[in-house]
Parts: structure tokens; sequence; C-alpha cells
């Protein structure tokens, strides 16, 4: 072996406990609510009925939990901030079967590490309580002191020693919104716990126990108590209790959307899709449905060691529980009145029809102004009095059929794989220039014939794709047009959302909205693009913000400007149940024969259905087969 390589080369060795407690620390602990949400599991675990945190600075300079639990007896304090050191696993099995909120061993270790933390505790069966300190590591001797029944954990000065962290960390109320939501989401699967947050000396969460229906609506803002439907089905071993928001509840974002598995909030996407499909057709594609719901089954049938915070699960058979989520919502909604409630103001989403002509109208000279910088696919003669624009007479772009001959009854294949520029679709609609080409059934499909068949299109989801495609080609060439306006429109907004204005504000400037927060819990919006301009700013806005705090850290810059264009094509798009015009039908038409991905629209659903001449001659037995 060479010599100057065996000099040079650091020899593996073991890392000391305490910057191994401070690496875990990094995954476990983020921020202060990460910490405050590890101690009141642990004080569920320990079988306490009441949770007191307090916090002062947004959990950075002091955060205490004090509970009635069974607390920790003496001779175990030490270990208790000791890493890998738990009273919750014994051997492998109980590992494939947790029962617990943690098991893991490592919370304390790691919040020990980067803090001054320190303990009191007594049990039930002794006559005092007893002491124990962590300075970053440093454990104190157990002392003796006065105390009641029950735990008290005390960390102050998070992150003293991990500057990198500690400049991380968000002002104190974005802070403290982080961990009233970490609270909410444990005591919403724990009703009969008494829960309080007290915030600088002041109650800002008080929770006392209750009946669980009572307890899972404190997840939503009070007025959906009114919409919702009460689940509560068992299929082979799985529970599945909740409440479910009608269809007019869902929102682009997923604020109101709670999951858990036995009792522990999780992200799970199986789950997720399940509720969407559930609602397929009853809302806007682009919402997700109101919902908190408790999944139990049985601790084998699920792995919860995936993820260090344990907010992710693994089901030993997610199609099973994929499955009988999505049949029992979909039952459950389908048995049900889901006639929207009158809403006292006409939001964003919900425009008076003749606020959307006036849209439609605006729209239509947005597009109409778009013909001096021609795109691939936005080019054409300018349509008078409509909100599309027009193309070129239909027939001369249409290519050669594109499906293997005698496919069946068929979806559109999906072109976005074959790359972003225009792809020609396959099943192009003829259209002729001075006739209505195609029939609108039931005000929201359209059928018409196409070269090799005839198609059966959905206008809204047809409509949004069209949208959005104009959009993006638009912003791509440069901000927006934007108008100024009269009296700024002022928004609440929490401080998460305001630290996202921070974020969003590239997009905003390219699609012309000028938002700025105007204290700490309202954004002025100025301005906003001229052709939305029958659109209520502020609740456009604001619904973006909400998106963007509960998505942003998924979400890079391009992802976010898709989502928001995508809310804005879907918001302005006509929708099902809307009449149009014969002529609005054929431009509609024309323009899917031109516009990339035109066969699904953002979400990806697929806008047209298809039947070949040859599926048609199969059906009806012209064929030999
Ligand atoms: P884990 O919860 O994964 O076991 P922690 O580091 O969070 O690991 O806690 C270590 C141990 O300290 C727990 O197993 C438990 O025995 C004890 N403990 C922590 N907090 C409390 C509490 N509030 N009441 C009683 N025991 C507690
Ligand atoms: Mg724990």
């Amino acid at each position: 072996m060479n010599g100057v390589a065996e000099t040079s080369r650091p020899r593996i060795h073991q890392l000391p406990p305490n910057l191994v407690n401070r690496i875990a620390a990094g995954e476990v602990i983020e921020r202060p609510a990460s910490v405050v949400k590890e101690c009141v599991e642990n004080s569920l675990d320990a079988g306490a009925t009441a949770i007191t945190v307090e916090i002062d600075d947004g959990g950075k300079a002091l955060i205490r939990i004090l509970d009635n639990g069974n607390g920790i007896p003496a001779e175990d304090l030490p270990l208790a901030f000791a890493s890998h050191a738990t009273s919750k696993l014994t051997d492998d099995a109980d590992l494939f079967a947790i029962k617990t909120m943690g098991f893991r061993g490592e919370a304390l270790a790691s919040i020990g590490s980067v803090s001054f933390a320190r303990i009191v505790s007594r049990t039930p069966d002794s006559d005092g309580g007893c002491e124990i300190t962590n300075r970053g590591g440093e454990m104190s001797p157990v002392k003796a002191i006065g105390a009641n029944v029950g735990t008290s954990v005390e960390i102050r000065d998070l992150f003293y020693n991990v500057p990198a962290r500690r400049k991380f960390l968000k002002a104190s109320g974005t802070e403290s919104g982080h961990i009233a939501d970490a609270i909410l989401k444990i005591a919403i699967a724990r009703p009969d716990v008494s829960f309080k947050l007290l915030s600088g000396g002041r109650v800002s969460l008080d929770l006392p126990a209750t009946a669980p229906v009572l307890r899972w609506l404190e997840a939503w803002p009070a007025e959906y108590a009114q919409s919702k439907l009460d689940l509560d089905v068992e299929s082979d071993g799985i529970c599945l209790r909740g409440i479910i928001g009608l269809p007019e509840l869902a929102m682009p974002h997923l604020k109101n959307q709670y999951l858990f598995v036995n009792g522990r909030c999780v992200r799970d996407k199986f789950i997720g899709h399940a509720l969407k499909e559930a609602f397929r057709g009853l809302c806007e594609p682009g919402r997700n449905p109101a919902a908190v719901l408790m999944i139990e089954l049985s601790p084998e049938l699920v792995d919860v060691n995936v993820h260090p915070t344990k907010s992710e699960v693994r089901f030993r058979d997610s199609s099973r529980v994929h499955g009988l989520v999505l049949s029992s919502v979909r039952s459950l909604l389908l048995g049900n009145d889901l006639v929207p409630r009158a809403k006292p103001q006409a939001s964003f989403g919900n425009v008076e029809p003749v606020a959307r002509t006036s849209m439609r109208e605006q729209l239509a000279s947005f597009f109409r102004a778009d013909v001096g910088t021609p795109t691939s696919h936005s080019s054409g003669p300018i349509a008078g009095g409509h909100y599309l624009p027009d193309v070129p007479v239909a027939g001369s772009t249409g290519g050669p059929p594109h499906d293997p001959p005698g496919a069946a009854t068929s979806y559109d294949s999906d072109p976005r794989e074959a790359g972003s520029t225009s792809v020609p679709q396959t099943g192009q609609v003829l259209v002729a220039q001075n006739a209505t080409s195609a029939i609108q059934l039931h005000n929201s499909y359209l059928v018409a014939e196409s070269d090799d068949g005839l198609v059966i299109i959905d206008q809204h989801a047809l409509h949004e794709r069209i949208m959005f495609e104009d959009l993006l080609a638009r912003v791509s060439r440069g901000p927006l047009e934007s108008q100024r306006l009269l009296i700024p429109l002022v928004v609440s907004a929490s401080p998460q959302q305001i630290d996202a204005l921070e974020m969003l504000a590239p997009i905003f400037a390219q699609l012309g909205i000028e938002a700025a927060a105007i204290g700490p819990d309202a954004v002025a919006v100025h301005a906003f693009p001229s052709f939305l301009e029958k659109l209520d700013p502020a609740a456009f806005v604001k619904d973006v913000l909400e998106k963007a705090e509960t998505e942003s850290a998924r979400l890079d810059h391009e992802t976010l400007l898709h989502d928001t264009l995508d809310m804005m094509s879907c918001k302005a798009a006509v929708k099902a149940g809307d009449p149009l015009t014969p002529e609005e039908i054929r431009m509609l038409l024309q323009r899917r024969n031109l516009v990339d991905r035109a066969s699904n629209c953002p979400h990806g659903r697929p806008t047209t259905l298809k039947l070949s001449l040859r599926d048609l001659e199969k059906q009806f037995k012209r064929t030999g087969f």
C-alpha cells in the first residue's frame, strides 16, 4: 500500500454519541413545532388526558409541555435523554406492530443535544418528583424536586449551537402558527384528551375533551360544519370514520384535508388519490375535497417506520385501503343531497352567470390581442365577439389517423410524452367554416365527427386545456398586461402565507399581479391581470396564497406557475352545464385541433373519448367479426 495514502486518509471511527444525536436532530427536529409534536406524542403515550404547551417567541426562546401522564421513574430519567432509549419497544416483533406514537427513542436525545432542556417528572406511586437537565448534551445528575404527578419538559434556546438551523427559523408568528398546526393535527385524533396552547402567556388554542365529531370539526373553518357528511364504515378489519365536506367545500389547497392512520396524521398519496377519485365529476378537478379521515387497522398491516418524523406510512395492502376509501366516500356522496348551499358572496369559483359572460368577453379580447405575436398554436384570424381565438379552417391541419387499426373505444393517447412542441392530435375533428359541426349533449358534452370516426368531448376539460396552453404561451413571452386597482384590496393572510408571498413574487410578476404584505396578517393586492378584471382579485390571490402555503415545500417555480395558470384556466373555462352557442362550439373544436396536449386537461384527465369508424363497424357487426 502507498504510504502517502495511508497517512492522508482519515481512519474510520465511531462518532461520539453527542454528534450522533445532533445528526439525528437534523432529521427529526426541523423547527420548534417538531419539538412540540414529539413531546406531545410522548405525553399521549404516557396516558395523559390533559396537555398544556407554553411557548415564548414562537418556541425559539421557550417551549414547555406539561402533562398529567404516568411520569418517568427517577432511575429512568437519565435514559430519557439517551439515544435509542425507549420504554415503548422491547423486541423485533414490537417494531412490526407499533401501538404507540413514539418508538424510535431518539426525540429527547436529539432535542437535548441542540438546546437547554429540563425534565421534571413524577410517577403516581412516588412521593415527589425529580429533575434532570441537559445542556447541549451535557446531562446533570438526577435531583429530587417537588412536583405534581406527570411530566414537564422544558426546552430553551433551541438550536443555540446549530447556527445554520437557528438562522433558518422564521418570524415568531410563523413558528407559533406551525406549533398550533402541529398540536391541532395530534388533537384531532384524540378527542378524549384536552389540549391547550399558550403563546407569550395568551391562550391561542383551547380544546377541551369532547365528542369525536366536534373535535374533527376543529380542523375546518367553523361554517363548514353545515356542509359535512359523516362517514362510519367497517370492512374486513379496516375501519373508516370521519367527516367529508360536500363538493362545494373542495379547495385548490389541501388545508382542509386530514388523513390519520391509527391516530397518526400522515401524508399518503394513495388515500389522497382515492378521495379525489371519489369526488370526480362532483367538483372542479383542480380542487381537493375537505375531509377528516380516520383509518384504523391492525398495526401489523401498516408499517409506520418509514420516515424519521413518522409522517408517512406503508400499507401492506394499499390497494385494499384505496378501494375502501374510494367506494365508501363515493357511496356516501351519491347517497346524499349534494346541492350546494347558497353562498353569501360570489367567490372566484362561483361567479354569477352574468359576471361569467363578461369574464368570457374579457378573455376573448385577451386572446384576440394575442394574434400579433403568433406561436406555433395560437395564431389565426380574429373571430368577432367570441372569447375563443379563431383559427384557420380546420381540416387543413388534420393529419392522418394515428390509431392502430381495430383499436377499441379509447382515450386519446397522452401526447405529453412526445415532447412539448405541437404534436398532431389523433382524431382531428372536422370543422366546416360556417356549419355547426357538433351537437352539444346535456350542455356538457360535444359530439363531433372526426376524420376517422367520432369524438365525445368534455367541454370544460377541453376549454381548460386550451386556456392553459394559451396562458402559458403568453406568459413565456413576457409578463401579462396588468391593471392597477384604484383602491388596493386587502386579504387576510396567515404568517405562513406572508412568507409564501416572497416565493410567489416572481410568479405574480409574470402574471401581472402585484401584492404586498401590509402588517403581520394582511396582504394588499395593488394590480391584477387586466383580462381577468371581472374576477375577484382578492379571492384569487387568497386561493394562490393558500395553495402555496400548503404545498410550497414541494413546489419549484415551474410547478407553481403551472398550478397557478391551471387555477386561472379552470376558473375561467366554461363549465359543465353551460350552454354554448354554435359559434362557440365551432371555435372550441377548431382550437382543439391546434392546441398542444388537447387530449388531456391540465390535470391529466382526458378531454376526449373516441370511437373510430372501425369500432362502430365492429359494434354494429358490419365487419366479419
Ligand atoms: P420514544 O418516544 O420514541 O420512546 P423519546 O426520546 O421521545 O423516544 O422519549 C424517550 C422515553 O422517555 C420514552 O420512551 C418514555 O419512556 C420517556 N418519556 C418521554 N416523555 C415522557 C412523558 N411526557 N411522560 C412519560 N414518559 C416520557
Ligand atoms: Mg417520543
